[in-house]
């Protein structure tokens, strides 16, 4: 059994689980049982620890670290060559089963900040693979690591992805001018991808922007998300202004893909042969299917640096049920970040879906950002669809009912929202996590 594989290899090796995890009991014969066992892994746990208390002491030269840039919730992870496979198929599996998606077909992706060796301004050419190749023979430059990195970029994305980047929004915030939202248009007229995969906040502004121009809609196949989360309320736009379905998947760039769609649409299956998903409670334990709690991942690939019921910072739902295409593995239903969730009067959660679906179904309102300020205390940033203008106090007032309680509701009409740093949006500043 893999985690068992994973539990004696991290017992042995590894200095933060050696004191955690109890000798293999080769007794145990149950995954819950022996996760049960396992208290949860925070991020503190991990950055307490790192590098060296929470590596099994291979070889550094075979490592690569991995992490998110500009977001402070998540972790570096450090992956071996096994992991690295594990990604890759992982990746593929995601999009051939959430959209059917094969090497070779056209994908155009709208990342939330322009990565070094993959992308170019708008409309640039992309360095071809054969030119780059060329020039490292030229440059003599053929063992450097550097250029062999850009190479096996360039392979990638031109030859087995046929994949091209457009750049984000950049000091647009999430609200740029018609006039550079018709060069979007005009670059997924040109393009015509089987595939687009972009910020969350790119999809549904460049989506409003095809439905309020008349423009006649586009017609791509699969839309995803990349980075960032799409809300239940947002998914008809989009697949009405693209012409295609919306595919939800869940992952990061230190786990990989984790869980994808099927074609019935009703939550996420796990890839179970790469990972265990548990939703708990405060303490760590798991809580009923449906009800809403912490997602736990525990990493059956990772040896390098075991992940074991690593509490990633996400708060969803799972369901055991048999899912209609037949499968029988657990469904996770992801609803926002944990940081983002905001507790009500009652004690209930108000996840990030929950919020911004309520504020985008507001008169007027385009898209919004609320930040708790203390408890009982609301700021809400607002931009309104165009040509109309927010009315303050009405839009205040049916944020404190929706919330209850006596709230302090502050309302400023903007006209674009601000990325944090790395190019992500966060709509809801939770208290959760403060409490
Ligand atoms: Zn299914």
């Amino acid at each position: 059994m893999p985690l068992k594989r994973l539990l004696a290899h991290a017992q042995a090796n590894v200095p933060f689980y050696h004191d955690r995890l109890q000798e293999p009991d080769s007794s145990v014969a149950t995954v819950s049982d022996l996760l049960n066992a396992v208290p949860v892994t925070t991020k503190d746990d991990i950055e307490a620890n790192f590098p060296d208390g929470v590596t099994d002491g291979s070889d550094p030269a075979d490592w690569r670290m991995m992490s998110t840039r500009g977001t402070a919730q998540r972790l570096i992870t450090i992956q071996g060559f096994e992991k690295r496979d594990a990604v890759r198929a992982a990746n593929l599996r995601m999009l051939r089963l959430a959209g059917g998606y094969r090497p070779g077909m056209p994908m155009v992706e709208i990342p939330p900040e322009v990565c070094e060796n993959v992308c170019g301004e708008m409309g640039e050419e992309d360095e071809g693979v054969l030119s780059h190749l060329w020039s490292m023979l030229r440059e003599r430059r053929l063992r450097e690591q550097k250029s062999i990195r850009d190479l096996r970029g360039l392979v990638e994305r031109n030859w087995i992805f046929n994949r091209k980047t457009y750049s984000g929004f950049g000091i647009h915030g999430s609200h740029p001018p018609p006039e550079i939202l018709d060069q979007y248009v005009a670059g997924l007229r040109r393009d015509r991808p089987y595939l687009l995969k972009a910020l969350a906040t790119y999809l549904t502004t460049i989506a409003k922007h095809l439905r309020d121009s008349d423009a006649k809609p586009l017609s791509i196949p699969v839309i995803k998300t990349m980075g960032s989360r799409v809300t239940p309320g947002q998914r008809e736009l989009l697949e009405t202004s693209f012409g295609g379905k919306f595919w939800d998947d869940y992952g990061s760039a230190e786990f990989g893909s984790i869980a994808c769609e099927c074609d019935q649409h009703h939550g996420l299956h796990v890839f179970d042969d790469f990972f265990i998903v548990e939703v708990v409670d405060a303490n760590g334990g798991r809580v009923a299917d449906g009800e809403l709690g912490w997602v736990l991942v525990t990493d059956l690939m990772n040896l390098t640096m075991p992940l074991i019921r690593y509490k990633i910072g996400d708060v969803g739902r799972i369901d055991h049920s048999p899912c209609a295409c037949g499968r029988t593995g657990p469904r996770l239903t992801v609803t926002g970040r944990a940081h983002d969730v905001i507790v009500d009067r009652e004690g209930g959660w108000c996840t990030t879906d929950d919020v911004v679906d309520f504020l985008e179904s507001q008169p007027v309102v385009d898209s919004a950002q609320v930040s708790v300020k203390s408890k009982g205390w609301y700021e809400i940033a607002a931009v309104a669809i165009r040509n109309a203008s927010i009315e303050r106090g009405v839009l205040a007032a049916s944020f404190a009912q929706w919330i209850g309680g006596q709230p302090r509701v502050d309302v400023n009409v903007v006209s674009t929202l601000r990325p944090e740093a790395g190019g992500k949006f966060r709509y809801v500043r939770g208290d959760l996590e403060r409490r």
